[in-house]
């Protein structure tokens, strides 16, 4: 073993990396691990790339624009709002890298749920920063007062929640604004699948900045678009963080074209949305399942074995038995409020049908001695 490692600085060589859920190289999986959408892009999108590419590929030599200025323009208007209001990243992971860069050191803590996104911390921890941690318990009420009482510099809430998939309502979210002192970044990777979400509060809330992806509702996990709305100070403090040239030319094209296809992806959106209410009950109604309620493209649910059994080894067992039938799913086993639970990205009708075999032949399975 080489010490070339003991040359980074001491908090680089203690890091616990993100771990990514599984993307399987080869076919035949059914992947619903990774709220990834099941749907294709709009077609726009295909015709889009295709056409910047053209026949040779030479607008690939140029750079794209560094600031995404089309992009930002487009989602300006998409969200009635100016273009200094908004800025791109390479997937909403950058933005929220980015953020935390802006806000948090050893001396400046950033402030986070949990559960929550699984991120967070390990942006902290790269930033060598002060993390704040609320809990939730079981009933995933949002601890307001806590979240508003906390000395973070910024607050980063989930909302809807990962990956729990509950929702919080804007009068709740709006008394954490009047009340917590520092910027207030709401994440919402999964709004776009919820009744509410916070756009609406950026024009009384200057310390609001608000985070959304194009991987989840858009389709566009591979092509890297996330974005920020927020107050142009706050957005001038990303601008100087960023990479020269954060988001490629190929996606912001992409982003582009889809959004100027808002009917497809209405229709997309509402599809899911479908699938994801019959799936709760079936969870809940038929099995009997202890399932959160859902505003996201996944369900957050407790599985009983044969002899009614629930726990973090039933959680195991059953993701295993699903990894077998080589259809993935997602268990978070660090945590005891996570760890009895399975998460269950909503694919479509078909494949979460393939899924309902799959856990009845699960549940008929002769009960291991316990
Ligand atoms: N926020 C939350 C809550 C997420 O679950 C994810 C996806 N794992 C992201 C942000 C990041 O999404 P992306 O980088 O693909 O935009």
């Amino acid at each position: 073993m080489s010490d070339l490692a003991s040359f980074s600085l001491p908090h680089v060589a203690k890091l616990h990396a993100y771990t990514p859920g599984l993307q399987p190289g080869e076919s035949g999986w059914l992947k619903l691990n990774t709220n990834e959408n099941p749907y294709p892009p709009s077609p726009r999108v295909a015709a889009a790339l295709l056409g910047e590419i053209g026949p040779n590929g030479a607008s690939l030599r140029l750079y794209p624009s560094p600031t995404s200025a089309p992009l930002r323009s487009v989602l300006a208007s998409h969200h009635g709002l100016k273009p200094e209001n908004v800025f791109v990243g390479n997937g909403s992971d950058d933005v929220l890298n980015l953020l935390v860069r802006c806000f948090c050191a050893p001396e400046a803590a950033a402030g986070f749920t949990w559960p929550s996104y699984s991120l967070y911390p390990v942006l902290v921890e790269i930033q060598d920063g002060r993390a704040i941690t609320i809990e939730f318990d079981r009933t995933m009420r949002l601890p307001l007062e806590k979240i508003a009482a906390s000395e973070a510099k910024a607050f980063f809430l989930t909302s809807p929640n990962a990956p729990t998939g509950v929702g919080f309502a804007n009068a709740a979210i709006e008394k954490i604004l009047t009340a917590f002192q520092g910027i207030l970044v709401v994440d919402e990777a999964y709004a776009p699948f919820a009744e509410e979400n916070t756009v609406s509060l950026l024009a009384r809330h200057p310390r609001l900045i608000v985070v959304r992806t194009f991987s989840k509702s858009h389709a566009l996990a591979g092509i890297r678009v996330g974005y920020a709305l927020a107050h142009a100070d706050l957005i001038g403090l990303l601008d100087r963080v960023k990479d020269s040239y954060n988001v490629s030319r190929l996606s912001q094209v992409a982003a582009l074209a889809a959004l100027g296809d808002t009917g497809y992806y209405d229709t997309v959106i509402g599809r899911i949305v479908k699938t994801r209410d019959a799936c709760v009950r079936e969870f809940a109604t038929k099995r009997g399942w202890f399932t959160y309620p859902s505003q996201t493209n996944f369900i957050f649910t407790e599985p009983c074995d044969a002899r009614g059994q629930t726990g973090p080894g039933v959680a195991r067992a059953l993701y295993d038995f699903l990894f077998a039938r080589k259809i993935l799913v997602r268990h978070f086993p660090s945590h005891a409020l996570t760890a009895p639970f399975l998460r269950i990205s909503v694919g479509t009708d078909d494949e979460m049908h393939v899924l309902s075999e799959a856990l009845d032949e699960w549940q008929k399975q002769k009960p291991t001695p316990a």
